[in-house]
C-alpha cells in the first residue's frame, strides 16, 4: 500500500511517499515559495536531490509539482508509474479544535469544521485545507485522511484546558477559548514508544513526561498513553520560549509594547511574539540551537541567557507535569534539539535529583536512537526517543484507508 502524507504551511509544503508493506520512505520533498516568485521544489530520493525550479500560484499548483516529480522517469527521480499507484493520501492538519480526538476520513463536514478553525490557526488551517482540496480535485478517487496536531491532547481534563477568563467567553464564538495543545502526533508517538521500550505497553499507570524540543517545543504529561496536560494552548504560541515564539509572558506587556510603538495587536503577535522572540529574540544571534551553542561557546553572554532561558522554562515543566501526575515512570527527549542537544538535556535535568532524576553523563553524550541515558538508580527513567510524525500520519492513513 502506497501513501502520500504532506504537511502544508503557508508558503511551503513537505511531503513523503511511503510503501507501507515496509515501511519504507520511497521519497521525500519540499515546495518553498508557494505563492512567491522563485518557486522550487527539491524533491530527494535517498540523498540524492531533484530540484525543480518553477513558479507555485498556489497549492493546487505545488500539489501538480509534486504529482510531476512523483511520476517523472526513473532517473530524474520518478518512482511512479502512474498516480493511481497512491492509494491514500494522509495531511497534516494543524488545528481540529475540540471536534476531533482521532484522525479522519476528509468529508465536506470534516472541511467545514477545519475552516471554522481558521482563526485559530491562521497562517497554517488554511494552506492544510488548500492542500487537502487541491489533492481531490487532482485525485478525486483517493481517500483523504486528516490527521489533527491537536488530536491526540483531547483527553485533557477541564482542569488543565481551562482558562481563568470570565466563562462568558469560553463559549461564545464558535471555536472554544481553551488549551489545546499540539505536536499531538509526536506525543502520541513518543509517549506509546517509550511504554514499550519500557515493557508497560498498555499498562494504565504508565506515567511519562514528553518533551519534544524542536523549532517549536511543546511537554505533555501523559498516564495509560493518555495526555492530561501540555504546555501549548489555544495557539502554539503558550509555552515555553521557542526558537521565534515568546511563549507564556505576562499579556500586559502586549498593552505596554503595543501603546508605546503605535503597534497594532495582529503585528504584535504575528509578528513580535510569533517570529521574533524566543531565544531568538534573547540572543539577537538565531532561533537555530546549534548556531546559539556555537555563538554561547564563543563567548556570546545573550546566546548563554537564551539558552539558559529556554533550559530553566523546560525544568521547570517537567517538574510541575510530574508533580501534575503524582510521581512519572519516564522523561523523554524528542525532535531536534531532544535528540541532538546533550546539554540542553542534562541542563533540563540537572536539580531534578530530588524528585529522582539522575542522568547517567556518558550515556547522555551518546548519539543513537531509542535509549535510556538516565542512572542505573534513577527513579524516574530518562529516554531519548526519536519522533516520527510522518510515519503516525502514514499508519493512521493507511489504517483508516483500508476501512
Ligand atoms: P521543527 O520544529 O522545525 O520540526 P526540529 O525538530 O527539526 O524542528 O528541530 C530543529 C532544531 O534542532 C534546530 O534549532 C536545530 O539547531 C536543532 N538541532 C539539530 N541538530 C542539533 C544538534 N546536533 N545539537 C543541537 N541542536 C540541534
Amino acid at each position: 500500500m502506497k501513501i502520500l502524507v504532506i504537511n502544508g504551511g503557508s508558503s511551503s509544503l513537505k511531503y513523503q511517499l511511503y510503501d507501507m508493506t515496509g515501511g519504507d520512505v520511497l521519497c521525500k520533498g519540499v515546495c518553498e515559495r508557494i505563492g512567491i516568485a522563485d518557486g522550487i521544489l527539491t524533491h530527494r530520493i535517498g540523498d540524492a536531490k531533484y530540484p525543480y525550479k518553477q513558479d507555485m500560484k498556489d497549492h493546487t499548483e505545488a500539489i501538480a509539482l509534486v504529482f510531476k516529480a512523483l511520476t517523472a522517469p526513473a532517473d530524474n527521480g520518478g518512482v511512479l508509474k502512474s498516480l493511481d499507484e497512491i492509494d491514500a493520501i494522509g495531511h497534516r492538519v494543524l488545528h481540529g479544535g475540540d471536534k476531533f480526538t482521532q484522525s479522519i476520513i476528509v468529508t465536506p463536514e470534516v472541511e467545514k469544521v477545519i475552516e471554522d478553525c481558521f482563526p485559530l490557526g491562521p497562517l497554517h488551517n488554511p494552506a492544510n485545507l488548500a492542500g487537502i482540496r487541491a489533492c481531490k480535485k487532482l485525485m478525486p478517487n483517493v481517500p483523504q485522511i486528516a490527521v489533527f496536531d491537536t488530536a491526540f491532547h483531547q483527553t485533557m481534563p477541564e482542569v488543565a484546558y481551562t482558562y481563568a477568563i470570565p466563562r462568558e467567553y469560553y463559549d461564545k464564538y464558535g471555536v472554544k477559548i481553551r488549551r489545546y495543545g499540539f505536536h499531538g502526533s509526536s506525543h502520541r508517538y513518543v509517549s506509546a514508544k517509550a511504554a514499550e521500550f519500557l515493557g508497560r505497553e498498555g499498562d494504565p499507570n504508565f506515567r511519562v513526561v514528553v518533551a519534544h524540543l524542536g523549532n517549536g517545543s511543546s511537554f505533555s504529561a501523559c498516564k495509560g498513553g493518555e495526555c492530561q496536560d501540555t504546555s501549548m494552548g489555544l495557539t502554539p504560541l503558550e509555552g515555553i520560549p521557542m526558537g521565534t515564539r515568546s511563549g507564556s509572558i505576562d499579556p500586559a506587556i502586549l498593552q505596554f509594547i503595543i501603546n508605546r510603538e503605535n503597534m497594532d495587536v495582529g503585528t504584535m503577535v504575528d509578528k513580535v511574539l510569533n517570529k521574533q522572540s524566543g531565544v531568538l529574540g534573547i540572543s539577537g544571534v538565531s532561533s537555530d540551537f546549534r548556531d546559539l551553542e556555537s555563538a554561547a561557546a564563543d563567548g556570546n553572554k545573550d546566546a548563554q541567557l537564551a539558552l539558559d532561558i529556554f533550559c530553566y522554562a523546560g525544568k521547570k515543566l517537567i517538574a510541575g507535569y510530574v508533580a501534575a501526575l503524582g510521581g512519572a515512570d519516564a522523561i523523554v527527549f524528542t525532535a531536534g534539539v531532544g535528540e541532538n542537544g546533550p546539554d540542553t538535556r542534562a541542563a533540563m535535568c540537572e536539580g531534578l535529583e530530588f524528585m529522582g532524576v539522575k542522568l547517567d553523563p556518558d550515556e547522555n553524550a551518546k548519539r543513537g536512537g531509542e535509549r535510556v541515558i538516565s542512572a542505573p538508580d534513577s527513579k524516574i527513567k530518562v529516554l531519548v526517543i526519536p519522533t516520527d510524525e510522518e510515519l503516525v500520519i502514514a499508519t493512521d492513513t493507511m489504517k483508516l484507508a483500508k476501512k
